[in-house]
């Protein structure tokens, strides 16, 4: 079964949330309360409440891998010839 992935994006970034890998630590919540809401907001990620670096830095303290993210940029510009 394929793993379930959500995404949430802003200008610079898309976070990607992988639900099966959750462990509901709270961490996300409690580091960046503006963004991460599971109390029952929709969506529970909501990009335009923070800067791209104050989410980027909260992503990466994920203990459970279930938050990702990459640059919109990286997809973007896949392929492309920069020479
Ligand atoms: S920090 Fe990661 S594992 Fe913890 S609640 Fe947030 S998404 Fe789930």
């Amino acid at each position: 079964m394929p793993i379930s992935k959500h995404t949430y994006k802003n200008t610079d970034i898309t976070v990607v949330w992988q639900p099966s890998l959750c462990i509901h630590s709270g961490i996300c919540f409690k580091g960046l309360p503006a963004v991460f809401d599971p109390r029952g907001r929709k969506p529970w990620i909501e990009m335009d409440k923070a800067g791209t670096e104050a989410i980027v830095a909260q992503v990466k303290q994920c203990p459970s891998g279930a938050l990702s993210f990459f640059y919109n940029n990286d997809v973007e510009g896949e392929g492309k010839d920069v020479g």
